[in-house]
Formats: C-alpha cells, structure tokens, sequence
C-alpha cells in the first residue's frame, strides 16, 4: 500500500485587505487560443493581425535581443519621434506604453479614484471597467443604439461624480464608428473637468471620409487624449506597444505616473521597423479591406445578421433557437479548429466575433458555417 500524500503545511490565512474595488474586478480573459485535443487550430478570436508582423519588425526584434541586458530608452525617443513625424505631432506630447491598455488604465489612476464615475457604453472594451475599479472608481454604462455609441446617451449619463469618459472609436466589439461631427459634439457636451479618452486602437483599417481618429479633437481641447496600438494593424500584440497623444498637462501627468522602463527595448526596435514599413502596413490594410467584405457578404448570404464593421473583425449575430444559437455554433466551429470569440461578458450573448484571417482562414470559416446553417 502506497502512504497517504503529504498534506503539506497548511496555506496560512491572509489578513491583508486589498484597496476598495479590486474585489469587484471581473479578469480580463482574452479570445482561446487552444482547443483540446487539436494541436493545430486557426485563432480568430483577439483582432491579431491576419498578416503577422512584418518581416521588417521581426529581424529588428532579433537584433534588439543581442542587447536585453541593457535598459531601455525610458522615454522612447526614437519611437516617439517617428510617430510624430507620421502623424505630423509634437513628439513632446505622445507618451509610450506596454500596450495601449496600460495608457487606457494609468489615465483612469490619474483622474479617477473612490467616489468617482468613469462612463463608457453599453458594449464597450471591457478592459475600461476593469481600469475603473482597479482606481477605485464605478464603471457606469450608457445605453447604445444599433449597437453603436449613442452620443446623447453618454452625456444623458454624466453626473458631476464623471471624471473619465471612455470612447473606443471604432468599438471592439461592436465594429461601428462615430464621425467626427458626432464625436465633437460629444465633446462639446462635456465640461473641461471630464477627461475624454478616445481608443482608436483600429483607427488604421477605418476607410471612411467622415472619420477622424482624434488628433483633431486633442488639438482642439485640453481635455481630450488619443490612445493607439501597434497590437492590430502592425500585429506586435505580444510586444505589448502602445502611444497615446494629449495635451501637455495630461502628459506630464503619465510621464510621472508610469514605471520608468514600461516599454522594452525589443518592443520599441520592433514598433519603429513596423511603422517604417508602409508597403507591409498598406498591404494589411488592403487584404482586411477586402477579407472583411468577403466574410460580410459569404455569411449574409447564408442568411446571417453581419454588423456593418470597420475593423478588423465581424460581428455576426445568431437567432436565438437551441441548437442554432451562438453557443452552438461556436461548439460547431470548434470542432472544426476554428475559434471565434464569445461575446457574452460584452453583453451579446447571441453573438460570435471572427477576427480577420488569411483567405483560407475566412474561406474555412464561410464552409463551417455554411454547413451549420444549412
Ligand atoms: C485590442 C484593443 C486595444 C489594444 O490593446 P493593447 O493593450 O494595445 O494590445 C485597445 N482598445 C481596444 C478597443 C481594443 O480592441
């Protein structure tokens, strides 16, 4: 007979006492990207690039690995300064990040604390209320109309607790857009104490003329900030790389705010290849552009609900009949190797989201489904 295990010694009971709100944190849990039993699958479920990164980027993070034992440049000149001079910005007014969402949560520590509000909508980025509460702050959501931020709602909503308002122009994952004319009246409907914060993480794939990413509205005001990423259109989402642009004040508030090495050296080689990389970015943008009519069209002719997106995803909308609901069909993907993502914790349970892939990525996708519904 074998002996009884070791119980090992007993876990002592902790007495510590988080700050307000963190209890209250639902994790982010990001798309799947394993299925059990597949060892090779096809992940459409976190917005990656369909291209990967480009070449360019990949060779400049191999170099950059030869020198990982030296720090940084904590203030991301280099980057900083291409992105300005793409942008045509003050290099002085962009502040780098490990991704985006470190920028969209340091904003939140920055302006928002216990017994503050900080509002965004109905089907928002998921990653705004966990921002609020990690500060302290209660996340309120406005109503949303067709699935598209709804401006009179949003500002219907601010109290005078609202410290942040928190815009993701287009919305992930609702793939719809405010124009410009929406969002600045939007902003005009906010006092100067509120901070607007405008993700513009897909801003690169949006192809329409009354469109504006938001530089236009940090120009114009002193309480607006842009953030961006190069974790879609330049696919470095394993980098973690992201900048955003705001008024001076807001800036030095960041810079004094964040750790002093936040983004790695291997990331900010990688970033500056990429955005050197034109051809490799306009190539991305035009295969999405395209892929994205393709599926938009294949799976409305198998009689699905598509949402009109100007992302790099779509969001198709399943009838609520057992058997025939999103969860079964993303059970019926599955067992096909393909993960979509579940929409339940963004409040559309019917929905699945499919991030843009390679042609025979989206051409599985349209026979999967074409087989579910058929
Ligand atoms: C993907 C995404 C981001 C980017 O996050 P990173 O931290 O930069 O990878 C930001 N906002 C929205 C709405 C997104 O979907």
């Amino acid at each position: 007979r074998r002996p009884a295990p070791d119980p090992g010694p007993r876990e002592p009971v902790s007495t510590l006492v988080a700050r307000p709100g963190i209890a209250e944190i639902d994790p982010y849990v990001g798309g799947e990207s394993a299925i059990r039993g597949r060892d090779r699958v096809v992940k459409l479920a976190s917005n990656e690039g369909a291209l990967g990164p480009s070449p360019k980027a990949v060779a400049a993070y191999i170099e950059a690995g030869k020198s990982m034992h030296r720090y940084p440049d904590g203030g991301c000149v280099a980057l900083r300064s291409a992105l300005a001079e793409r942008h045509g910005l003050n290099r002085d007014r962009i502040v780098c990040g490990a991704g985006s969402d470190e920028l969209l949560s340091l904003l939140c520590r920055a302006y928002a604390g216990p017994g503050d509000e900080v509002l965004y909508s109905e089907h928002g980025f998921l990653i705004f209320p966990i921002a609020a509460r990690a500060a302290g702050a209660t996340p309120v959501t406005a109503p949303e109309a067709k699935r598209t931020v709804d401006v009179d709602a949003v500002l219907a909503c601010v109290s005078e607790k609202t410290r942040v308002v928190f815009i993701a122009n287009p919305n992930n994952p609702t793939g719809t857009y405010l124009g410009a004319a929406d969002m600045r009246r939007l902003k005009d409907g906010l006092s100067d104490s509120v901070l607007l914060v405008v993700d513009a993480a897909y801003a690169e794939y949006v192809e329409r003329d009354d469109y504006e990413p938001g530089i236009e509205l940090v120009d114009s005001a002193a309480s607006v900030v842009m953030t961006r990423t190069f974790s879609k259109i330049h696919a470095l989402g394993g980098l973690r790389l992201g900048w955003c642009y705001g008024p001076p004040a807001v800036i030095d508030v960041l810079n004094r705010l964040r750790l002093p090495f936040n983004v790695s050296g291997a990331a900010q080689a990688a970033g500056l290849a990429a955005l050197g990389d034109v051809a490799f970015t306009e190539e991305s943008r035009r295969h999405n552009a395209t892929w994205r009519a393709w599926l938009t069209e294949r799976l409305r002719a198998l009689g699905l609900s598509i949402g009109d997106s100007v992302c790099n995803f779509v969001i198709v909308q399943f009838p609520a009949t057992p058997g025939r609901d999103a969860e079964a069909a993303d059970a019926f993907l599955k067992e096909r190797g393909l993960i979509a993502r579940r929409l339940a914790g963004y409040g559309l349970p019917g929905c699945l989201r499919i991030t843009i892939g390679r042609e025979g990525e989206m051409r599985a996708v349209v026979d999967a489904l074409g087989e579910f519904v058929g």
